[in-house]
This record gives C-alpha cells, sequence and structure tokens, in this order.
C-alpha cells in the first residue's frame, strides 16, 4: 500500500466535464426548464428528498460515521449512508474517510491534501480536479474489515451511477418529468452538495473564529454551518474530531448532529461519542 506522498500536478479530465455538465446542465438550464415547464410537486419533492438524503449522507455518514466512528449503527443504516453517498460522486466512503483521516493528521502541512496554506481555490476544488493524490489505506484498517464498505469501494462506479443518475431518472420517468429529474434531483443536486463538502476545506479553514485551536485554520461560523448541514463549527471538531456533534450549544445549527440522535431515539445508532462538558 501506498505510504503518504505530496500530492502531483495532474488535471483529472472526467471530474473538469463533469463540474461543467453540473454547471451548464443545474445551474443554467434548471432555471430555463422552471421557466418553460413550470415545477410539479413530484419533482420539486425528488430533488428535495434527494438533497437532504445524498448531503447528509456525507455528513451522518462519510464524515461523522466512517471517518471518525463518533457512533455505532447497525448495517441497514450503514448500507443506506453507502448508497446515497455514492450518489454524491465524492468517491468511495474508504477512500473519502482515508483522505480526511490524513487531513486531520496533517492539518496546514505538505501532507494534508487539502493545505489551507494553498489559498481558498486549491482547498475548495483545485486539489480534486488538478492533483493527484496518494491515498494510504494504512489509516482506515478498520474500514477495511466492514464488508459493506468494500463492496462500496470495490464497485463504486456501480454505486454512484445506480443511486446518483439512474435511480432519480427512473423516478423521473415515473412521474412524467424525466429531464427535470436530470436536471434538478441529478445535476443541481450534485452541484449543491459537493459545493456544501468543499466549503468544509476552504470556509470552514478560512472564516470564523478558531479559539478551540488558534495554532490550526479550522474555524467555526454560523454560516458556514448553515450551507453544511452543521460542519461549519469546524475549530470545535478538529479539536473534539470523535465527539458525534459539531455545534454543541443548543442554538447552533447542527442538523447532522440532531439526525444521529434522533436515530439514537429509535435505537438505529448507539455509542454516541460526547466530550464531556469539562473539557471546553
Ligand atoms: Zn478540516
Ligand atoms: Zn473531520
Amino acid at each position: 500500500m501506498p505510504e503518504y506522498g505530496l500530492p502531483k500536478r495532474k488535471t483529472k479530465w472526467a471530474g473538469v466535464i463533469l463540474f461543467a455538465v453540473l454547471i451548464v446542465c443545474g445551474v443554467f438550464e434548471t432555471p430555463v426548464y422552471i421557466y418553460q415547464n413550470g415545477l410539479s410537486k413530484a419533482e420539486l419533492l425528488l430533488f428535495l428528498f434527494y438533497f437532504f438524503a445524498t448531503g447528509m449522507s456525507i455528513t451522518v455518514g462519510y464524515h461523522r460515521l466512517f471517518a471518525h466512528a463518533t457512533y455505532k449503527t447497525n448495517d441497514f443504516v450503514r448500507f443506506l449512508l453507502l448508497f446515497f453517498g455514492a450518489a454524491t460522486y465524492e468517491e468511495s466512503a474508504l477512500k473519502w474517510a482515508s483522505q480526511h483521516r490524513q487531513h486531520h493528521q496533517f492539518t496546514d502541512t505538505e501532507l494534508d491534501p487539502h493545505n489551507s496554506k494553498r489559498g481558498f481555490w486549491y482547498c475548495h476544488i483545485g486539489w480534486i480536479l488538478f492533483y493527484k493524490h496518494c491515498v494510504n489505506q494504512n489509516n482506515v484498517k478498520d474500514l477495511l474489515q466492514n464488508k459493506l464498505v468494500m463492496h462500496q469501494h470495490k464497485y463504486y462506479d456501480f454505486w454512484a451511477l445506480t443511486a446518483g443518475i439512474l435511480l432519480p431518472l427512473a423516478i423521473g420517468y415515473g412521474i412524467g418529468r424525466p429531464l427535470g429529474a436530470f436536471l434538478m434531483a441529478v445535476c443541481l443536486r450534485m452541484f449543491l452538495v459537493m459545493n456544501a463538502a468543499f466549503l468544509i476545506n476552504s470556509y470552514a479553514h478560512m472564516i470564523g473564529d478558531n479559539s478551540y485551536n488558534e495554532k490550526e485554520s479550522a474555524r467555526d461560523h454560523w454560516l458556514g454551518a448553515l450551507m453544511t448541514n452543521g460542519e461549519g463549527y469546524h475549530s470545535f471538531h478538529h479539536r473534539f474530531p470523535n465527539d458525534y456533534r459539531n455545534g454543541i450549544k443548543w442554538y447552533h445549527w447542527d442538523p447532522t448532529k440532531w439526525f444521529i440522535y434522533t436515530l439514537s431515539r429509535f435505537g438505529m445508532a448507539w455509542d454516541l461519542k460526547r466530550t464531556p462538558a469539562g473539557y471546553f
């Protein structure tokens, strides 16, 4: 398995083309489509469901479950998180978690995959589209043992295509609005969910308050939290990465925390890790 290494400059054309399609179809074509065809209740609900399910699968699943193991859950929930997580086209949970753990281990250094010292755009999207990274699976040995995680990793293209494109398109046909489903539930949704994740690496390392660790760039900011399902309380998260919460005050916007807590009330999540109040 490769060791940690420095990123190498390489344009990933598949990613560049995908992103161009998302911008043209999702951002520019959607308003034209709605202007010409109106917006049916079914296609709006499909978009909202997909936006919520895939966005939360990154924060509840990829981040707080697979990367940080802040709580435990059953295979049914794990499958749903892997399924809708794949739909975001943000790589497999295994690769995502490995790079994220590397980010926490080497924050703000050359070995950080999105080193904040390289500037906003590098952290936001440049590191993904224009650099090749060495992915070290030695830091995800726990995930290598999990059959569902490994299946999603091995057959990632199949999972992503099924969950991210074919299923919303099939539902689009079912409700008689296939083009609306493609533009909104596939393209616009993917563009928004991707950018929410990117903001955690850019905005949340540059704007706000870093009082939990002034030596690190990770910051807390309410607007960042609002755009990222609560991940914007990033200074707290870098200091206490094993906590299932990022926003710890009752008025902090952290729907990811609320979702995990709700799962626990229904017996579908347990062993939620909390930092004792005296530590912060
Ligand atoms: Zn960070
Ligand atoms: Zn993290």
